[in-house]
């Protein structure tokens, strides 16, 4: 019996034109690092898809897999056929019965070279007699059917299926540069840092953590939330900055309604300072509008004047409901329903600002020495690496690994 492999379907990519290849071949190394802890012979392009095999059978938690990796539109289980029509006739009829309930079917063949000899009419045909022959009771439907019965021909190869799983979309990590992501350990972040990585960012997350002050509980779930982001391969390393001494000096110096839009001030300029290091071009956030005080269109004009590099925001329009349910979908949601102080909870004012006036906010960063103390937090910046993310490359400084973190031993 042919044997079963994973067929991978993009559909963005195909409209590339030119760079087509390079997002092609950028896929394949995605999903070959992505696939690291499973039996993986081979991963390589064929005629519009690309084709992942395995040391035995392709399983359904390896199509599942392949389903989360950014670029991949659809898998499908298929089997693997030479030309032989026997063969591939009877891997239809094993495809059909492995697809579930059904009433009706039809058989959809195609071709991506001319050289074999039959027609995909032809393929049709006779695909479709053997289906028949086998399933007598069921009807054969060519608008809407219940189960369609691809036959695929490429290069000497037959791939048959009839089951797909729906896959992430978007594009490649790495074929849209680097961004710098705000990643808290609330629902926001992750999935704003998760929805530009699928439309090709590599992300670089900045946690700004409130130790001294706090315990390192929020520095740990981030790290979670990366893990949990792992196997989509958007992250390349994460970096912790330790705000909490830092933001005391702050809420002593500015007046209270003005301590988040200071905080976040600070923050930005060290993310973008962050992004310079590497290479980054834009910073990521998880605001959308009005959700809390710090997301009004006033607060977020007085934070944002501080940086020159773009600020994407992906979830400006969304509700919280969608953004808890795509947690859901990328794994991160009950990591997040934990709770922990981070820089955001520690000092927080009783009335925070809601419409910022700038010459006021100005007066505020003015009463305290910003400048040095970016500086000093750039200095005590603290990173993890993952590995799982083949596009990212370090930037030449910043040896110094993240000291307190590390495996978590437990
Ligand atoms: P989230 O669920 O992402 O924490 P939120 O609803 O709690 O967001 P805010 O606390 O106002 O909203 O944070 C707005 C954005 O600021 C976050 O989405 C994130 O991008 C960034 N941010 C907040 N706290 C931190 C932090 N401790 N470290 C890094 N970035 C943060
Ligand atoms: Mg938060």
């Amino acid at each position: 019996m042919a044997r079963k492999v994973c067929l991978v379907h993009y559909h963005e990519i195909g409209l590339k034109g030119k760079n087509r290849s390079t997002f092609e071949n950028r896929l394949v190394t995605n999903l070959r690092r992505s696939l690291g802890d499973y039996p993986v012979e081979g991963v390589r392009r064929i005629s519009g898809h690309v084709l992942v095999t395995f040391e035995g059978e392709a399983t359904v938690e390896e199509a599942h897999a392949i389903s989360r990796v950014p670029g991949v539109a659809r898998v499908s289980l298929a089997y693997l056929c030479g030309l032989d029509e026997g063969e591939y006739c009877a891997a239809a009829v094993q495809a059909l019965r492995e697809a579930g309930d059904f009433v009706s079917f039809k058989v959809h063949a195609r071709r991506s070279s001319t050289t074999y000899g039959l027609h995909t009419l032809d393929i049709n045909r006779l695909v479709g007699a053997a289906l028949c022959e086998e399933f007598p009771d069921r009807r054969v439907e060519m608008h809407k059917p219940d189960v369609t019965v691809m036959v695929v021909v490429v290069n000497g190869s037959v791939y048959v299926y009839a089951a797909s799983e729906p896959g992430v979309g978007g594009l490649p990590v790495g074929t849209a540069g680097k961004v710098v992501t705000l990643l808290s350990s609330g629902f926001d972040s992750p999935v704003a840092t998760w929805m530009v990585g699928r439309r090709g960012a590599t992300c670089v997350p900045v946690h700004f953590s409130g130790r001294p002050m706090t315990p390192d509980t929020s520095e740990y779930l981030t790290q979670d939330i990366v893990r949990a982001l792992a196997p989509s391969g958007v992250v390349g390393r994460l970096y912790v900055v330790p705000f909490g001494a830092r933001q005391r000096e702050i809420s002593l110096a500015v007046p209270q309604s003005l301590r988040i839009i200071s905080y976040r001030r600070v923050m930005f300029s060290v993310a973008e300072r962050i992004a310079q290091l590497e290479g980054a071009k834009a910073i990521v956030t998880g605001e959308s509008l009005g959700q809390v005080a710090s997301q009004t269109l006033d607060n977020i004009a007085a934070v944002n004047e501080v940086v020159s590099l773009p600020v994407l925001r992906p979830l400006i329009g969304s509700d919280k409901q969608e953004i808890m349910r795509r947690a859901e979908q990328i794994g991160t949601y009950d990591i997040s329903c934990e709770t922990a102080p981070d820089c955001c909870t520690l000092f927080m004012p009783r009335r925070p600002e809601t419409h910022a006036r700038l010459d006021q906010v100005h007066e505020a960063w003015e009463s305290f020495d910003h400048d040095a103390m970016i500086e000093e937090l750039v200095n005590g910046i603290e990173y993890v690496d993952y590995d799982q993310c083949p596009s990212y490359r370090p930037p030449r400084m910043l040896r110094r690994r993240h000291h307190v973190l590390g495996p978590r031993s437990q």
